[in-house]
């Protein structure tokens, strides 16, 4: 399909944007229009646009924990991913936009030897993402350090402290707003003891991770168990429908191959789902939001 590259009010849009630009689990297809705002000025326009005009729309950041259904196709995004990011440090403070890379984020800690990203820098997602899945790893969430979070709702911009967002696994109470920025409170911290901790995560997610088109782990981890072993000894690992597989390295992760459609990849998950309320009459819940 041709891909019209425009401007609408100034801003970036791209019809008939591939899937593959706007999701990591690359999967075949194009969307009916793909948005991209270069500051925050342009993403509120946007997001008050389509939410009065009640447009069915979604705001995205890196796309990386998003599979994009035929339902989905349908849709206008907003993707943040060309905003430009904005950091700015005060003491032990930090206030970060929506559209920064955590790794961009945790960088910019580093130098100023902060430490609360070094847990969660391998996560390929944007602050926004991150905040609005509650993004975690290696015993760490990124909720933990925020002190407040600015959104955009019914056309109103408010700062929203911890005390009075939800947070849970993989899950937070931001539903129906646009996250804009947030603050988070660091401590200082010896700049070599801040990277170790970084070092010896990034070279166990290189163990135990695949490499490959995906979205990270597909389901949540059911109370007391983890969703890939549920997954692997019920036989599944390496399955594979069409380019679409269940990885043989961690069963809790479904790669896209090369050019596998939105039909193999749900293949496989509903499999995953089955196989698995057959053995252990466990519900596998996805950790991955369909669209
Ligand atoms: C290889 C790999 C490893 C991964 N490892 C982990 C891991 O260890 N831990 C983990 O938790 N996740 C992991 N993930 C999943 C994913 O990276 C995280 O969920 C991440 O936080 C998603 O961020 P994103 O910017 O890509 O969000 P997207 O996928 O673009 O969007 C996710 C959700 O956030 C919403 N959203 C995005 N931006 C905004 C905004 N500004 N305002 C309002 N809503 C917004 C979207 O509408 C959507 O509902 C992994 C993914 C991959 C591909």
């Amino acid at each position: 399909m041709k891909k019209i590259k425009s401007q609408f009010y100034g801003i970036d849009f791209v019809k008939d944007e591939k899937i593959q630009n706007i999701s990591t689990y690359h999967n075949k297809g194009h969307v009916k229009c793909v948005f991209y705002p270069k500051n925050s000025k342009q993403l509120i326009f946007l997001y008050n646009l389509f939410s009065i005009n009640k447009i069915p729309f979604k705001v995205i950041g890196n796309g990386s924990n998003i599979l994009i259904s035929p339902k989905g196709k349908n849709y206008f995004y907003i993707s943040t991913k060309n905003m430009r990011h904005y950091i700015r440090f005060n003491k032990n403070y930090c206030t970060i936009n929506c559209s920064c890379p955590i790794s961009f984020v945790y960088q910019k800690c580093l130098a100023n030897s902060l430490s609360g990203f070094e847990n969660i820098a391998g996560i390929p997602g944007t602050i926004g993402g991150a905040i609005k899945m509650n993004a975690g790893s290696f015993g760490s969430n990124i909720s933990e350090n925020i002190e407040y979070v600015k959104i955009l709702k019914n056309n109103k911009i408010t700062k929203i402290k911890k005390e009075n967002l939800n947070f849970g696994y993989r899950n937070s109470s931001f539903k129906n707003c646009l996250i804009l920025s947030a603050r988070f409170k660091l401590i200082k911290k010896d700049q070599n003891t801040i990277q170790q901790v970084f070092l010896k995560n990034l070279s166990l997610r290189s163990e135990k991770q695949p490499r490959g088109y995906s979205c990270g782990s597909v389901f949540k981890n059911p109370q007391h168990y983890s969703a890939g072993f549920l997954i692997e000894s019920c036989g599944l690992k390496g399955k594979q429908k069409g380019e679409a597989q269940i990885s043989s390295k961690h069963a809790n992760f479904i790669i896209n191959k090369q050019n596998a459609d939105y039909q193999d990849i749900k293949y496989l998950i509903n499999l995953c789902k089955k196989e698995v309320y057959k053995k252990y009459k466990i519900k596998l819940k996805c950790e991955i939001e369909i669209i």
